[in-house]
């Protein structure tokens, strides 16, 4: 399948590793050309020359924290002057430590929101006046499980994470006018750094071995493995793509049927 993004600009915040990293190279490998954003200018430069090199496509690698809007603001801007134009966004970010409700400081709840949630709207804020100026657009904001199924331990995510399913399916319904679509995607359990740290800090918690803290997320999960990046990848470059032009406000788990809700 043709996804059609040869040419198109896709920026994709978050993309020095993990979940960010694998959607870059994976529009990268579709001929789009990326722009990839992470904190540290070592790592995402490294990120981006794997990228051009691994695909042969353009990508501009660049040191921006997302909970800051001015940089954000900075980096979108320098995006689409540098490429003319802005098809593509992939919102992503860190996130939040592991805690119960009664270890977390209201300063772990403003970090978290800002983070997982006000992020979200600062990328979406600076990139969609380029997008309503193509008269066309993809945004996929990158969320998790745990906006659609609490994770134990994880009550900054959880809280944070539902509000960007509030938000995606808002701005879907109006930038629908503007052939701008929105979607939401949900990563489960998936082979990255982050769920490295949430299996140290089960070992942690709990006393007990690494592979018990894996051995306890595969049996909850149907499909019985962790996802790889790649398999998310793939879900995010269709959303990304001309083939899901009719495809919007939608909210998709990729979670080897980790969550157990109906809707
Ligand atoms: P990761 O820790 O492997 O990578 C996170 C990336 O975000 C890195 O490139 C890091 O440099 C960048 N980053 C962190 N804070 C940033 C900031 N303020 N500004 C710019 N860049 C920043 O994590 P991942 O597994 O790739 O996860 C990506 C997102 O998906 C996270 O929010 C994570 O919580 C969520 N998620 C991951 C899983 C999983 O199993 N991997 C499951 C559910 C949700």
């Amino acid at each position: 399948m043709d996804l059609g993004v040869k040419g198109k600009v896709a920026l994709v915040a978050a993309a020095s590793r993990g979940l960010g990293f694998a959607v870059a190279r994976r529009l990268a490998e579709e001929g789009a050309l990326v722009a990839m954003c992470s904190r540290d200018q070592v790592a995402i430069e490294r990120a981006g020359k794997e990228v051009q090199a691994a695909t042969g496509s353009q990508a501009y690698a660049a040191a921006c924290d997302v909970t800051r809007a001015e940089e954000v603001e900075a980096f979108v801007a320098e995006v689409a002057h540098r490429f003319g134009r802005l098809d593509i966004l992939v919102t992503n970010a860190g996130g939040p430590p592991p805690l119960s409700f009664e270890q977390t400081s209201l300063e772990d709840w403003h970090a978290a929101v800002t983070l997982n949630l006000i992020s979200t709207v600062t990328l979406c804020k600076a990139s969609v006046p380029h997008m309503k100026r193509l008269g066309a657009g993809r945004i996929v904001n990158v969320t998790s499980i745990a906006a659609k199924q609490p994770v134990e331990n994880l009550i900054l995510s959880n809280s944070s994470r539902a509000g960007v399913l509030g938000f995606s399916k808002t701005l879907s319904v109006e930038l629908a006018p503007y052939h701008i679509l929105v979607n939401t995607v949900c990563p489960g359990y998936t082979r990255t750094q982050r769920v490295i740290d949430l299996a140290k800090a089960r070992v942690e918690r709990y006393g007990i071995s690494e592979a018990e803290a894996y051995d306890y997320w595969n049996r909850q999960i149907p499909l019985g493995r962790l996802g790889e990046p790649q398999e998310f990848a793939d879900v995010v470059a269709f959303l990304c793509s001309e083939r899901a032009s009719y495809v919007t406000g939608t909210v998709v788990q990729i979670d080897g049927g980790f969550v157990q809700g109906i809707i």
